[in-house]
């Protein structure tokens, strides 16, 4: 299983997952146009997705997933909650989720997460390989409930919202409004609370943390890193996700340490 970003941040979120057989997006925060370009970068094409899974009806979640997924005709997958917010979404090919259910697309199995976030029925997601590797992504929640802790156990990469430092947020630029939303019970995750989740669900198989959802003006990468870095003793560097620049793909190995789909690669995605 791979794993790789479009892009992160209030200006547009999306996550790519992959397996040999199987090409899945997480939310698309991004005009159609934009996602082509970026998604070259990543040697693929819209075309090479199977289903766009929607998280929640923030716009940097869902800016283009009507559009992308009427052109290409892709289907989409998110709580009925979500949908019923999505607007302009007629001819698109929508599956409704339970958050309590998982579900199967293509060899992946995903299991929706039910989190605390100012949306209609948000939730986050965590994927299964058919040789059990397990990607955890956790975005857009305000708090850290003891569902979440269950369902992220196990993982063997983590892709983990750190949104602001709680000093920097309390001293910026935002007004008070956006201040108590952000940092409120169903706002975004600060370094601190990203910290104590890394701990609850920590393990020596843990092969990758990666900072995601960043805020440009309430966070600096070092302060996200070092929150994260006392938590873990066995990983040295925390990839950051770039708003522009996105993040690279990246290989879940197998728990022997082989990576059974790097030989697959080049006859597969050609
Ligand atoms: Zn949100
Ligand atoms: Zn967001």
């Amino acid at each position: 299983m791979q794993f790789a970003s479009l892009g992160s941040g209030s200006k547009g979120n999306s996550t790519l997952v992959r397996t040999d057989q199987t090409v899945v997006m997480v939310d698309c925060g991004f005009s159609v146009k934009d996602v082509e370009q970026r998604l070259a970068r990543l040697s693929l094409s819209p075309a090479n997705i199977d289903a766009v899974l929607v998280t929640h009806e923030h716009g940097d979640h869902i800016k283009g997933v009507a559009a992308l997924c009427r052109r290409y005709d892709i289907p989409v997958f998110s709580s009925f909650g979500t949908w019923q917010s999505v607007r302009n979404a007629s001819g698109v090919c929508h599956t409704p989720i339970n958050l309590m259910q998982s579900f199967n697309i293509g060899d992946l199995m995903v299991e929706p997460v039910a989190v605390p976030h100012d949306a209609r029925e948000p939730c986050q997601f965590v994927f299964q390989d058919r040789y059990h590797r397990r990607l955890g992504i956790l975005t857009d929640c305000g708090h850290v409930t003891d569902h979440m802790i269950s369902c992220y156990q196990n993982c063997h990469s983590l892709l983990l919202e750190c949104n602001h430092d709680l000093e920097m947020l309390r001293n910026g630029p935002y007004p008070m409004s956006l201040k108590r939303r952000v940092g409120g019970l169903y706002g975004h995750l600060n370094n601190e609370q990203a910290g104590d989740f890394l701990n609850r669900v920590a393990h020596n198989g843990l092969q990758h943390v990666v900072i995601t959802h960043i805020s440009e003006q309430n966070n600096e990468p070092e302060l996200a890193v070092h929150s994260l870095a006392r938590v873990m003793t066995h990983i040295s560097t925390f990839p950051v996700i770039d708003q522009e620049d996105g993040l690279d793909w990246h290989n879940i190995l197998l728990p022997d340490g082989s990576n059974n789909y790097e030989e697959r690669q080049t006859t597969v995605f050609r």
